[in-house]
């Protein structure tokens, strides 16, 4: 039933169905980006075949139109997210940009001095516009530890709490081992100390079913392309009281109420955070990606998804001579490793030669690399679409490149 379900999924996603020369493309990355469906390439297209306007300005038809569709993925998310309003949800262009606003928009929270607390596990872009803020404002930055076996450290992370951190950022699901943040736990710890609680759901929107009101974290942010959805468009999530005190990194067109040369006045949320012509196609690709999640991610999907991340560390681990880092029964998408001291560049270059696609590098956590003492590793991530066939493929390919290089 769930492998029959699977292949109606993934016969929905034009570009697995293609030939890389002689192999079948067997796409293992999708925590860098996902596939689309073909929904979200039709609503996009769609929209720029017929409604295509600039939104909010114009009294004319297809403004309102293209106005109605990008606010109504605003309604979308609302629901999808389970915020208490709509003004709550900002598009950007990427969990990047969303982070970047949060940092840029809190500087006058921060005096020198303050406290961030940030996840050693976290993604570059969860950590350089922290440490930006640190150096407009003399705040310190302070890693949050994780223990023998990459999770987060609870006991360290309660301690450097009594700091009495003004931000703590977290990751939900860690782009580069897969291992999740019991992150309603920690906001609540952190809230506890009167902490400002970031939390990047980059990796964990795709597979999750969330509910940020229940998290209780005042931002929540991830991308759209990670979803299903097209490049280019982000969510910035925020509790409205603390949101509505952020200084805007944009200036400029919409997000104004009055202009003149001696003085501006800014418009309400959410316009005061989307200065500009706004991703609109892709805002529209958003709302398709969203539908699609909610018909397809059902509970069964979650739990084959669940059981192929499982079956993929197993069949590495019977491979023997495989490093597997941060592995664990409920990691979310992504399984690292390395073939025992192989660079891990040659290891995909030759994976790819057989049509297999991972991920090779650091993964945006250097630190987090340094910290497991590797210069980088091999990532195989799975999406709604993946399948064992995947999976046998990939450790199949794996063996050759084993037998070739040891
Ligand atoms: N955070 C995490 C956990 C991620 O996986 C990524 C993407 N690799 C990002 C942030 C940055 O996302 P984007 O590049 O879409 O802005």
């Amino acid at each position: 039933e769930a492998e029959k379900q699977n292949a109606q999924i993934r016969s929905q996603f034009p570009a697995l169905h293609q030939m890389l020369d002689d192999y079948p493309l067997c796409y293992l990355d999708t925590a860098a980006t996902s596939q689309k469906p073909q929904m979200v390439l039709d609503a996009m297209a769609q929209f720029y075949a017929n409604d295509n306007a600039n939104v909010h300005r114009a009294a004319h038809q297809l403004s309102a139109r293209s106005t109605l569709s990008y606010e109504k993925v605003r309604d979308q998310l609302q629901q999808f997210l389970k915020a208490e309003r709509r003004e709550e949800i900002i598009f950007s262009h990427g969990t990047t940009e969303s982070i970047n606003l949060v940092a840029f928009g809190l500087t006058t929270h921060v005096s020198a001095g303050d406290v961030i607390l940030i996840d050693a596990a976290a993604h570059h872009a969860n950590i350089v516009p922290w440490q930006e803020l640190a150096k407009r404002t003399g705040a310190v930055i302070k890693p949050i530890p994780l223990d023998q076996a990459c999770r987060l450290d609870v006991s360290a992370y309660k301690t450097l709490l009594e700091l009495k951190p003004k931000i703590v950022a977290l990751c939900h699901v860690s782009n580069a081992l897969g291992t999740v943040n019991p992150v309603a736990q920690l906001v609540q710890l952190a809230k506890a100390q009167g902490a400002i609680t970031l939390v990047d759901g980059a990796q964990a929107v795709a597979h999750l079913t969330l509910d940020v009101t229940e998290i209780g974290c005042d931002f929540y942010v991830f991308s759209g392309h990670k979803m299903y959805g097209p490049t280019g468009i982000g969510v910035l999530y925020g509790r409205f009281d603390l949101l509505d005190t952020l200084a805007p990194l944009l200036t400029g067109g919409e997000m104004i109420k009055r202009v003149s040369f001696e003085a501006t006045e800014f418009g309400s949320l959410p316009n005061r955070l989307e200065a500009g012509t706004p991703p609109i196609a892709e805002v529209i690709g958003l709302g398709a990606a969203i539908t699609f999640l909610q018909a397809e991610l059902t509970p069964q999907v979650q739990a084959y998804e669940a059981e192929l991340v499982n079956y993929l560390q197993s069949q590495l681990r019977a491979l023997g001579e495989v490093h597997l880092y941060g592995a664990f029964d409920d990691n979310i998408g992504v399984v690292a490793f390395n073939l025992a001291d192989e660079h891990h560049q040659d290891v995909g270059i030759l994976l790819d030669q057989q049509g297999v696609a991972v991920r090779c590098g650091h993964h945006c956590a250097m630190p987090l690399m340094q910290s497991l003492n590797l210069k980088g590793c091999c990532r195989a991530s799975i999406g709604i679409y993946t399948n064992k066939h995947d999976i046998d493929r990939f450790i199949a390919a794996l063996v050759s490149v084993k037998d070739l290089l040891l």
